[in-house]
């Protein structure tokens, strides 16, 4: 039986990439959803056509809503059977709280907040219809613990978080399972100014993760086996 497609947001670069290679080297094509970075998007599908996998690019920003639903009923008019989605476009724009400003506020949660409303939304109902799904959504320690100098994204992942619980207790009877991830520090451009010396010192394994431990996640919550874990949070963050 060929599996159903895999929509992945922010899937051009870092973790939203590998795991784009998780799910196509399990048999699932890769509707990889980016933003801008044209480059970095076609080398992802060249590199998991390469293997054998298929891809189609799917170019919109999470954050426009007309743009996410134009795109998302197209693939539904087109009958593509979406079956697992991964929300993982995220943004970071951190400062302490009383130097944040609006933008820094608005454009982080409405990345991880409007990003989940806008794509998850349209998608949900023909999982539902079909009794089967898996909604997979990135969060971060930061959700779940707080960290300064994130009041923004830490709202914006804990927020992901209540969505994540409070979906899966409304879609569980259909099949569909929804859960999230929440990473500590993750090797990708996002930590690039991050003070990752001194963050090591409180990781007690003493090392950052790879995208490829945070995908290898995803690939077993997005499979049949999963099939009786729902409303969860899974932190994966070396012990932090
Ligand atoms: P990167 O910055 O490496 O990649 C971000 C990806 O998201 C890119 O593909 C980017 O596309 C896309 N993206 C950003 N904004 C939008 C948007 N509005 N619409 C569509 N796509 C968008 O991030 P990471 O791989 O590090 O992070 C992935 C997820 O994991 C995020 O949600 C992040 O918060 C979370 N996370 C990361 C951690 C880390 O340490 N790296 C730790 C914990 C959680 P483009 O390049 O085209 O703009």
């Amino acid at each position: 039986m060929s599996k159903p497609h895999a929509l992945v947001t922010g899937g051009s670069r870092g973790i939203g990439a590998a795991i784009c290679h998780t799910l196509a080297a399990a048999g699932h094509p890769i509707l990889l959803n980016y933003r801008s970075n044209d480059a970095a998007a076609e080398e992802v599908k060249a590199a998991i056509e390469a293997d054998g996998g298929q891809v189609t690019l799917l170019k919109f920003d999470v954050t426009d809503r007309e743009a996410s639903g134009a795109a998302l009923e197209k693939l539904i008019a087109d009958e593509v059977p979406v079956g697992v989605l991964v929300n993982n476009a995220g943004i970071a724009k951190d400062a302490s709280f009383p130097q944040m400003s609006w933008e820094q506020w608005e454009s982080v949660t409405r990345t991880t907040l409007d990003g989940f409303f806008n794509v998850t939304r349209p998608l949900v109902m023909p999982m539902v219809r079909r009794r089967w799904g898996r909604i997979i959504n990135i969060s971060s320690v930061s959700g779940v613990d707080g960290n300064r100098g994130q009041v923004n994204y830490a709202a914006a992942k804990a927020g992901l978080i209540g969505a994540t619980k409070s979906l899966a207790q409304e879609v569980a009877k259909r099949g569909v399972t929804v859960n999230a991830i929440a990473p500590g520090l993750v090797e990708t451009d996002m930590i690039e100014d991050a003070p990752v010396d001194i963050i090591l010192k409180h990781i007690p394994m003493r090392r950052v993760g790879k995208p490829e431990e945070v995908a290898s996640l995803v690939g077993w919550l997005a499979s049949d086996l999963a099939g009786y874990i729902t409303g969860q949070v899974v932190v994966m963050s070396g012990g932090l």
